[in-house]
């Protein structure tokens, strides 16, 4: 990455400690997600590559942890008024299952550009959903009303403390699960996720090579990171829409953390991921979103160098299930679509 400071003028601002405590609060409200080996992937690499099967997480990703752990550590006259948050989907999910579960009361506010079936899961989870405008800035506003008028908390998607020492105990289940993992692969929108695991992982084993993998179509970080500053990219519609959006110009934690401790960022293009959903469903048997299949995606297109065992993390299972089959149906193993017609 470019810019980076020297090492030993930067300390990251969440340590092993505070992803120690965070799996301490929420151990019990999350599931520990199988980690197993793809043989497909595993034959083409000729090294071991391992899925961890977080999409199978309570409510289709591994938003559930951040969450869980941010509304955990709220003080209690915090809990009583309730909390807010705006959302593409996942984070909006989690976080009102998170509250429910908890007792605290959740308005979830999002754009029209969400798809349905994930604002029916939100709704399903008992939040207050408010659909407002047609990008996640809008909906921003209606928060921060919310905010200001009836005390409530917002807890946003990636750049808090709480939320990314939450997504980083699926670095030490991995580490658990698999000591001898090297090279680690893992979604990049914001940079809750890779920021969490990516502490976790060089803490327990130093020498871990961190690679994130983002979308062409809107890919805000790496381009944030290539400019050395947080960066707008324009909102499109991708497969991986859950990796949509900005990193906000006022990033605080992400943006710095991935800069120190990510190695790489590759990008994937629409084909690709399509191909990496059917690989899931074809091969593995997993049912994956686009943001999911990403990572399965950069490998399957020779983008990801496997020198050594390898994790690959789906990280959502939240599809609709109509763009799924067709996608399925278009790249089913041997049809014209993949070019081995018989
Ligand atoms: C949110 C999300 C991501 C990206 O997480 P960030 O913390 O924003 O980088 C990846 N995959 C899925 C399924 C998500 O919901």
């Amino acid at each position: 990455m470019p810019n980076k400071p020297q090492e030993s003028t930067w300390r990251s601002p969440i340590v092993l400690a505070d992803i120690l405590a965070a799996r301490k609060r929420i151990g019990a409200k999350v599931l520990r997600t199988p980690l197993v080996q793809s043989s497909y992937l595993s034959q083409a690499s000729g090294q071991p590559v391992w899925l961890k099967l977080e999409q199978q997480q309570r409510t289709g990703s591994f938003k559930l942890r951040g969450a869980s752990n941010a509304v955990a550590c709220l003080p209690e006259e915090a809990k009583a008024r309730g909390v807010v948050g705006v959302s593409t989907g996942n984070h909006g999910r989690g976080l009102a299952h998170a509250a429910s579960a908890a007792g605290v009361a959740c308005s979830i506010c999002m754009s029209s550009l969400v798809p349905a079936n994930k604002v029916a899961a939100i709704r399903e989870e008992g939040a207050d959903v408010r659909i407002v405008g047609r990008s996640q800035d809008e909906a921003q506003v209606e928060v921060d009303r919310l905010v200001a008028e009836q005390g409530m908390t917002m807890l946003p998607p990636f750049d808090h403390p709480d939320i990314i020492a939450g997504q980083g105990t699926l670095g030490l289940e991995i580490m658990e699960q698999l000591p001898q993992a090297g090279t680690f692969v893992i979604q990049l929108s914001g940079g809750g996720l890779i920021s969490g695991m990516a502490v976790a992982l060089r803490a327990i084993n130093p020498t871990a090579r961190i690679i994130g993998v983002s979308m062409e179509r809107g890919a805000a970080m790496y381009e944030s990171q290539r400019m050395g500053k947080p960066t707008r990219v324009e909102e499109m519609e991708t497969l991986a829409d859950s990796l949509g959006g900005g990193i906000g110009s006022d990033n605080r934690y992400t943006f710095g953390i991935v800069r120190e401790l990510v190695d790489e960022i590759v990008l994937v293009d629409e084909a690709e991921i399509a191909t990496g959903i059917a690989h899931a469903y074809w091969q593995e048997r997993q049912i994956v979103e686009g943001a999911g299949a990403v990572t399965m995606a950069a490998l399957l297109a020779g983008k990801i160098n496997v020198t050594e065992p390898t994790v690959l993390l789906l990280s959502g299972a939240n599809i609709d299930l109509d763009l799924h089959h067709r996608i399925i149906t278009d790249h089913r193993p041997g049809s014209s679509a993949e070019g081995n017609q018989a």
